[in-house]
This record gives structure tokens, sequence and C-alpha cells, in this order.
């Protein structure tokens, strides 16, 4: 049998792990039921495992003698959404529902480990699965990476389920994949005063609304419009009375871009306009900028390997292009090591309802669609391998 055929063969097992993985949801850092099933599933197959980052876990599946490793990548996190299908699986955790399929992707690739497992004498070297926690809060792949998850790894392969795409679709082009995510906070300090006498206050109100108004004109005057970037102001605070002039506001946002050069530069576009504003006002203004994690960029020689694999099973039509998303994945952090690709795979399927988009509290995924998956991380690890 081979790869297509074996993932066809462990489906019902693939979707019983999905459903269970369902049922069961763990918010980032707290995956230790997860960590502990899928330590066992590892286990009953023969592959030896061990803890990274505390809740994530990594197996190991040897092959004949070879030097190269191949690491596959699951993230295993939920979020705290009250689920709201009518599905069998339902969530048994109240305010924690698997809404971006996180669920799905570990059991793709337990099932993959047990196809890789049993053709263990198809390639030489070492396939490392890892199973990794708090995707959700862009902490779980840096921490692996720092507990040395990617030492002696040649080359990493993720796949994310994705609700834009149709079902059994997928996309595994080269470039920029998921935008670098950051986060910030701005201060404006005024000066209180009667709201009936302005001139005797400095407004932090009517300060900070010129900060927001202002951050507007960095994507549309300042960055290369051929570089796409955002900056998005969501939330404002400033808490006086309807007749105070407020001394404190309190404004917080999230930037995003492909280019990690734009990335450095963001911050310090946003400090002149902020500190310069707020002095035009007589207010002051302070930036605190949070990098989050650098874009996912999939490397062309890796996806040109992966995109073999899978039409070399599922034929050239299954393979589609697909526009990056400005949405972040913290897979970036491994891609900043090794060389390696993020797989989109489709799951949107109209006639069974599953129309919803990720993070929605009635986000699905066509489960027909996991056996694609189990073959494209397998396949792509033996003809890694093998190369
Ligand atoms: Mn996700």
């Amino acid at each position: 049998m081979n790869v297509r055929e074996l993932a066809e063969k462990y489906k019902d097992e693939i979707i019983s792990l999905r459903r269970e993985f369902h049922q069961n949801p763990e918010l980032s850092w707290q995956e230790f039921r997860t960590a502990r099933r899928v330590e066992e599933e590892l286990k009953k197959l023969g592959i030896n495992t061990k803890r990274v980052a505390e809740t994530g876990v990594v197996g190991l599946i040897k092959g004949k003698p070879g030097n190269k490793v191949v690491a596959l990548r699951a993230d295993m996190d939920a979020l705290p959404i009250q689920e709201n299908n009518e599905v069998s699986y339902h969530s048994k955790n109240d305010g924690v529902m698997h809404a971006c399929g996180h669920d799905g992707h570990i059991a793709m690739l337990l099932g993959a480990a047990k196809i890789l497992k049993k053709l263990k004498s198809q390639f030489g070297g070492m396939v490392k699965v890892i199973f990794q926690p708090a995707e959700e809060t862009i902490a779980g792949a840096k921490k692996m990476v720092a507990e040395g998850v990617l030492d002696n790894v040649d080359a990493i392969l993720a796949i994310h389920v994705w609700s834009e795409l149709s079902s059994g679709k997928v996309s595994l082009e080269p470039g920029p994949r998921f935008a670098a995510g950051d986060r910030f906070k701005v201060t404006v300090k005024g000066r209180g005063s009667h709201g009936a006498m302005p001139h005797l206050g400095r407004d932090a109100i009517v300060a900070a609304s010129a900060i927001i108004m202002n951050l507007q004109t960095i994507v549309s005057r300042e960055t290369n419009p051929q570089e796409p970037a955002v900056i998005s102001i969501g939330k404002i605070k400033g808490e006086g009375s309807f007749n105070t002039i407020n001394d404190k506001v309190e404004i917080e946002g999230t930037a995003r871009t492909f280019n990690p050069n734009l990335q450095k530069e963001l911050p310090k576009l946003m400090e002149r306009i902020i500190k310069n504003t707020a002095l035009s006002f007589n207010t002051k203004a302070e930036l605190e900028y949070f990098v989050g994690a650098p874009p996912c960029i999939n490397d062309p020689v890796i996806s040109q390997v992966a995109q073999h694999s899978i039409t070399k099973l599922y034929g050239e039509d299954i393979t589609t292009l697909f526009q990056k998303t400005t949405a972040t994945e913290d897979f970036s952090f491994f891609l900043q090591q090794v060389p390696g690709i993020i797989a989109f795979l489709g799951i949107a399927n109209k006639e069974k309802g599953i129309i919803y988009p990720h993070h929605h509290n009635q986000f699905n995924i066509d489960e027909d669609v996991l056996p694609i998956g189990t073959s494209l991380y397998s396949q792509f690890a033996l003809d890694y391998l093998n190369q």
C-alpha cells in the first residue's frame, strides 16, 4: 500500500482522534491532557517521546541509517470561545473550543506517525514529529526552539487547515504565507481640568484622537505600496467623565507586515508620529512596542519537494495558488532556523455547512480531508529523506 492508501485505511482512526481532541480542548500552556494523549498514542506505535516546553511533545521515528532529520509540526492549543456547533463531539470544556483546526492537525500528524513507523525501512535518517503548545499566544514555537527542538533538523513541514480554501485543495507556494504580527500600546499624558475650562488643562483625548488619525498615514503615505502593511487600533481607554478634560489615554493595536525589514521599521515610524503629534497638543506620549512573531516565509526548494510529494499521490489538480494571509502563525520561529514550509489544506464545504471562518464559534472542518494532510506529512518526510 502506498502512503495515500494507508492514510485512507486509517481514516476512521484519524477522525475519531480529531473528535476526541475536539471534545477536550485546552488553552495555551494548559495542553496537559492533550500532551498525555499524544504521548500515549505515540507509545502505542512504539515511538519514543520526550517533553519540550512543558506541554510540547516530540517523537522520534528512526529509519535506516542516515544523517538527515526532517521535522513535522502540529500545534495543539484551543481558543477561549464557547462552541456553538451542534455535533456529537461538541466541546466538553465550557468556554474553550478548537476553533482553529488544531485538533485536526494533531490527528493528521498522529496518522502520519503511524504510517512512517510502518514504513521505517523505506527511508534513511530520522523523522521528528513535533506537537507544539501555545500557538495561539505566539509563544510555544519560540520556547520549543529555545529548548533545542530543531537541533540537527534539516527541514520542516507544518500544515494548517484553512477555511478560505475549498475542501481538499492544497497550497504549498513559496514566499510569504503568514504575516508578522506585533502589538503596541501608546500612553498619552496631558493635564486634567474642568471640561468647562479646557484652557487650564492639556487634553489627552484630543491628542490621542489626532495620534490615531495620524498613524493611518504610515500605511497610506510612508510605506511602499508594493509592501502590504496593517496598523489597526483596537482599543482606546480614557476614563474621565462628561465634564472633564482627561489627563491620560491608552491606545492599543496591532501591526502586520510580510517584510522583516519593514517589521523593524514600523515602530520607528510610529514613534516619530506619536511623539510629535503629542507635542503639538502640548501633551506627551510613549510607545511600547511588543515584537510578536516574524512572517512565515516558505522555502522555495522545500515547497517543490512537497509539491512533488502531494501531486504524485493525488494528481496535479489537488494543488492551488492561494493568497498569503495577514494572520500570524508562530511556525515562523521554526522557519527562521531551518528551511521549511507551512501548507494550507482546504476544509471549506458548503454542502456540509462548513462555511465559518477560523476563530468563529461555528468553525468546523471537513474531516474527509484529514487523510490528505496525513499523506502530505508522510510522503514529504519520505521524499525529503530519500532525495
Ligand atoms: Mn491556527
